[in-house]
């Protein structure tokens, strides 16, 4: 079977997505591109959502083996943003025109059920907003408090759909149980999103072809592939990062056998490459999720160094993004951009 007929297939063997992944050809790799903006055309249409992330807290109790804000990490300051800091940036945010508010953290407990259930309550009374959580495994009841009190969706990345390398990357975590808090979320009602890191040291692409079929067996509103980038004061300080164009052809595999998914260009892939951004809305993206985090918390969020936009204002950060996103022929939507199978049902 040719390239051509391989991208136009409807399901994708195992072995075609590995085949996929290994391309080294230029104009082959431009081939799963061009099908990845095809496919990213019809589910998806032109518009690019914006996600705005407040990262409050980078406190954790984990050790992620690859994360600057693991706890062994004793020469990282910490900082906590106050319940009022929180819901005034997410004020910001919806008043610039993103209408996603994502609240990330460390798993921090210091942020209450309660709090957190605040926070979302009064986010949700001041904004037209949706609000998505990152704030690691949680407690089954508190995942539904949220939701209760307003949340939306919940993104949790499985990180590796390896029990052997989540296991090394993760002493104390299980992956049996990171999946079963994405099954639980997704039950209740949360929109859901996961997805992996590329380039972890050990992945192989055979692992990434798993991650990318895990995705879809989640059924998955949102998956995200990042480039790993090595984090100084932990294990992996001289491990060497992901490959901008593997990460790619990822996310370009990823939009062909998911379809109607949100997929982002994230912040990592724009950090390793100053035109991460339009090559991943160019290679199957749809989303991007700028990091609107107040100073002079965004400098502390260290989950790996040289974070890209790091000193702009949120005005300029948005002029920037749209900027950006219109020399390639695309709109920032106006929507909360929800998922795009929820879209489906209520069409139905
Ligand atoms: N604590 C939360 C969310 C914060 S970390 C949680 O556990 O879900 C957000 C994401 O950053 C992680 O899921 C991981 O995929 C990514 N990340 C962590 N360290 C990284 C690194 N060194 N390079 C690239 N991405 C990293």
């Amino acid at each position: 079977m040719n390239l051509c007929e391989i991208l136009h297939k409807e399901e994708l063997t195992k072995g075609e997505i590995i085949f996929l992944l290994n391309l080294s050809d230029k104009s082959d790799q431009q081939k799963l591109f061009d099908r990845a903006d095809e496919v990213r055309s019809i589910y998806c249409g032109e518009e690019v959502h914006l996600r705005g992330i407040i990262e409050f807290s980078n406190y954790c109790e984990q050790d992620c083996i690859y994360c600057g804000l693991r706890k062994s990490n004793y020469i990282l300051s910490r900082y906590r943003m106050t319940p009022e800091e929180i819901i005034e940036t997410a004020h910001v945010i919806s008043n610039l025109g993103i209408y996603t508010i994502v609240l990330q953290s460390g798993e921090d407990n210091y942020y209450d059920t309660d709090l957190i259930a605040y926070i979302i309550y009064q986010i949700k009374q001041n904004t037209n907003a949706a609000i998505t959580l990152s704030l690691g495994e949680r407690g089954f009841d508190e995942y539904r408090t949220w939701k209760i009190a307003g949340a939306d969706r919940y993104l949790l990345k499985h990180e590796t759909a390896s029990h052997k390398l989540y296991s090394v990357y993760h002493k104390k975590q299980k992956l049996e149980d990171r999946l079963s808090h994405l099954r639980f979320l997704k039950i209740i009602g949360y929109q859901i999103g996961s997805g992996n890191m590329i380039g972890l040291p050990m992945q192989t692409f055979e692992d990434i072809a798993d991650d990318i079929l895990l995705c879809k067996e989640l059924d998955l509103d949102m998956a995200a592939f990042g480039p790993f980038i090595p984090s100084p004061n932990t294990p992996y300080q001289n491990k060497s990062a992901g490959d901008v164009n593997l990460t790619l052809r990822s996310m370009a595999v990823a939009r062909i056998i998911l379809k109607n998914v949100h997929i982002p260009a994230t912040t990592a892939l724009a950090t390793l490459d100053d035109e991460g951004r339009i090559k991943g809305l160019n290679a199957g993206a749809n989303i991007v999720m700028p990091d609107l985090t107040p100073s002079p918390y965004r400098e502390q969020y260290q989950i790996y160094p040289g974070k890209k936009c790091i000193n702009d204002n949120p005005l300029s950060c948005k002029g920037c993004l749209q900027l950006q996103i219109e020399s390639i022929g695309r709109k920032i939507s106006n929507s909360r951009g929800d998922s795009l199978k929820l879209t489906e049902q209520v069409k139905d």
